[in-house]
């Protein structure tokens, strides 16, 4: 069992593999100007669909949405079926650092809890030209809640994710990579508590029970403690962060 396989195994039954709520998708949303038109949304890192279905629900769009794991896909694939949207979504296997679709293809991109994967500047870079002018970006990011912390979690953070920045400095990448900024909010604790840690610790034991107590598995359910336990500790020090912003006319 390698290491791809028990993040696959421990995240493909929850309903979201990161941080988020339909509160947050839907809020958002809000801050888009076409709710029930039919438009074209790419949703990249989508796991198993959390925040697909209810981008679907919620407005007429076609949603392209991607992922590197056809595990997470096929769930998602199961959820569309099951909500009667299977001809409202196709679900790719792609990474999002080589998409390959054709320039000015989305209305909206849309990427919760994903971005950090190859990194929030290159994210919004590279996915640039898949906007069509007047386009949106919707992308939930780890960020600094204030100017100062303690060393424990920046030294936790920078190891993690060392692109972790305070909210102004990535208001102001937003800006370098071509966008004008929207609206940003903080993701709430029913985020991280409710829909993320506390689903995939409650299956901890059965999980690690499943794997025979192997080192490995017991190691990997300790990481996503430890990173737990940071997050119930130092919580008014960072959050993930919506950031929405929208692809000016060149
Ligand atoms: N958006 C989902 C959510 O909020 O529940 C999933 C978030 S999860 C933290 C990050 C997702 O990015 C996973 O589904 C993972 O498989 C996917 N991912 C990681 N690296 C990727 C890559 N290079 N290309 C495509 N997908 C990737």
């Amino acid at each position: 069992m390698d290491l791809l396989e028990l993040i696959i195994e421990y995240h493909k039954d929850n309903e979201r593999q990161g941080p988020g709520s339909e509160e947050a998708t839907l809020k958002a949303l809000g801050y888009l100007p076409y709710l029930n038109e039919k438009i074209k949304i790419l949703d990249v890192g989508c796991g198993t669909g959390g925040q697909t279905i209810t981008l679907a629900k919620n407005t007429g769009a076609q949603i392209t949405a991607v992922d590197m794991f056809p595990q997470f896909l096929e769930m998602l694939m199961k959820k569309s079926k099951v909500n009667n949207l299977t001809n409202r979504i196709v679900a790719k296997e792609m990474l999002m650092e080589s998409l390959t679709f054709k320039e000015s293809s989305f209305d909206v991109i849309w990427s919760e809890g994903a971005i950090y994967n190859i990194g929030f500047e290159k994210g919004l870079s590279l996915w640039r030209k898949y906007l069509k002018d007047n386009g949106y970006i919707a992308v939930s990011e780890i960020s600094w809640l204030t100017d100062t912390r303690p060393d424990e979690i920046v030294q936790y953070w920078v190891n993690a994710y060392p692109e972790i920045d305070t909210i102004e400095n990535k208001l102001s990448v937003i800006n370098k990579c071509g966008y004008t900024s929207v609206a940003h909010f903080v993701l709430d604790d029913k985020c991280w508590l409710d829909n993320y840690y506390q689903p995939i610790l409650e299956r901890s034991e059965a999980f690690m029970k499943k794997y025979d107590y192997t080192d490995e598995v017991k190691e990997f359910v300790e990481a996503g403690k430890i990173e737990a336990d940071m997050y119930n500790r130092f919580k008014d020090y960072y959050s993930y962060v919506f950031y929405i912003a929208k692809k000016p006319v060149t």
